[in-house]
């Protein structure tokens, strides 16, 4: 019996979260924040309006 691949054995705490600049509410990974999860800042449109509307 082969043991299940290390690097996804469905811990989902592995996933990357850090808070929303906007709300500071924690965000997780989401797939389609995989090739900008860097510049992810916000969690919702919403929150990056509401930064944007400042200027
Ligand atoms: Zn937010």
């Amino acid at each position: 019996m082969t043991p299940p691949t290390p690097a996804f054995r469905g811990n989902k705490a592995a996933l990357p979260s850090k808070p929303c600049v906007a709300c500071g509410r924690p965000m997780s990974w989401r797939r389609r924040w995989a090739r900008t999860w860097d510049e992810v800042k916000f969690c919702s449109d919403a929150c990056r309006r509401a930064r944007a509307a400042r200027g």
